[in-house]
């Protein structure tokens, strides 16, 4: 990403810098491989800041929510609502009605219990919900414990066996029309064998539901797609060419059907960083730690996950010292990085946090009464 050092330095820290040009790009290239079988809804819980969802708006792409409050900040932002997907295993009434009166593409049940509340309340308003079953494939990723979510033993979708069962009572509902099976296996998935694994079981499935006359006119795998933490400079767009040819070699689509995506990290997380300044460099008896103004209540994603990311001196061209980079939150996992080379820094520094548009700005919270970091896109400046 392109980083505007002199204009970065005027704003007030820490904060988010969203190179609005990358994800241009980014979106280019995603859409470069796609035909009019294959859409991709973006995963609006990975960022859902107002410019950037309006690019990915403009872009063509539909949007996957999780809550009622993202289904609003899509319409808000553009998108029609006929390109909302709607997935979460704890849908509240509300939230099932927002989608009802939007009228969006389908809900990603996940439960006979929500099933059977949604067809309820479409009843009440003499509608048609349109729904997708989330089936959990069994297909575990190479990832994080915390972000998988295809296991037999994690909380979401429906298991396997229950398949024909539960799509029995879609039909039998008076106000559910069954429109595909939805999938997602977890996040931060580099091995396409993961996804080919994934591939494999959805033919399976489907074998099984052919032989029994039913016909899935959608079919959608989710995301998970991940993006090169280790070297964002080297690699700012992910590998969209390898992630589409896996699914078009390996996943047997049948006549007419639609191929659904929902990337989230993928396509918003390399434009991001997170801008912060060095508060003190503290000798202290067996580390040097660089204090530094952006904590865990910015960014948590290397409190939550022990991710790392890359961290760029900005304002320094001194050679470099080893620190552990730590932020000013009352908790000893508030650090970024141990044992991390970085160009000389001195009070006053600024640095910046790649890879960081995904799953960073979003997930800020404002413990130890801290404010709530700002975004800013390259428009903004
Ligand atoms: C989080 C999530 C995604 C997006 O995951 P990424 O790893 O950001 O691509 C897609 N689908 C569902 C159902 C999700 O929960």
């Amino acid at each position: 990403m392109n980083l505007p050092i002199e204009k970065l330095q005027q704003l007030s820290t820490p904060y988010y810098y969203y190179d609005t040009d990358l994800l241009v790009a980014t979106l280019a290239e995603v859409k470069s491989h796609l035909t009019s079988d294959f859409h991709v809804h973006y995963a609006v819980k990975a960022n859902a800041n107002p410019t950037i969802l309006r690019h990915i708006c403009k872009a063509g792409l539909g949007c996957d929510c999780v809550s009622g409050g993202e289904i609003e900040a899509c319409l808000r932002a553009g998108f029609s609502a006929d390109k909302i997907v709607y997935a979460g295993v704890g849908k509240a009434d509300w939230e099932i009605n927002l989608g009802l009166d939007a009228g969006i593409f389908c809900f990603n049940c996940e439960s006979t219990e929500e099933l059977a509340i949604i067809n309820e309340l479409a009843a009440a308003k003499n509608k048609v919900a349109r729904v997708a079953l989330r089936i959990n494939p069994n297909v575990g990723a190479h990832t994080h414990a915390n972000i998988t979510t295809g296991l037999a033993e994690n909380k979401f979708g429906i298991a396997m066996e229950d398949m024909e069962q539960v799509i029995g009572l879609c039909e039998a509902a008076s106000h559910i029309e069954f429109v595909g099976l939805h999938f997602h296996i977890g996040s931060q998935i580099l091995e396409m064998d993961d996804f080919v694994a994934l591939c494999h079981r959805i033919n399976e499935l489907q074998d099984r539901l052919e032989a029994r006359g039913i016909s899935v006119a959608n079919l959608n795998v989710g995301g998970g797609l991940g993006i090169d933490y280790e070297q964002p400079q080297q690699h700012p767009v992910p590998n969209f060419r390898d992630y589409f040819a896996t699914y078009r070699q390996h996943l047997k689509l049948r006549p007419g059907q639609q191929l659904h995506f929902e990337l989230g990290r993928a396509i918003v997380g390399q434009c991001g960083a997170l801008l912060t300044r060095v508060l003190y460099i503290k000798n202290a008896r067996v580390k040097k730690f660089c204090i530094v103004d952006a904590g865990m209540t910015d960014l948590i994603r290397p409190a939550l996950y022990g991710a790392l990311h890359q961290i760029s001196n900005l304002t320094s061209d001194e050679p470099q010292e080893v620190y552990d980079v730590v932020g000013p939150i009352c908790e000893s996992s508030d650090v970024f990085a141990t044992n991390y080379a970085l160009a000389t820094a001195h009070r006053g520094d600024m640095l910046a946090l790649l890879s960081a548009g995904a799953y960073g700005e979003i997930m800020a919270s404002q413990y130890n009464c801290r404010m709530l970091p700002k975004g800013y896109c390259t428009e903004d400046l």
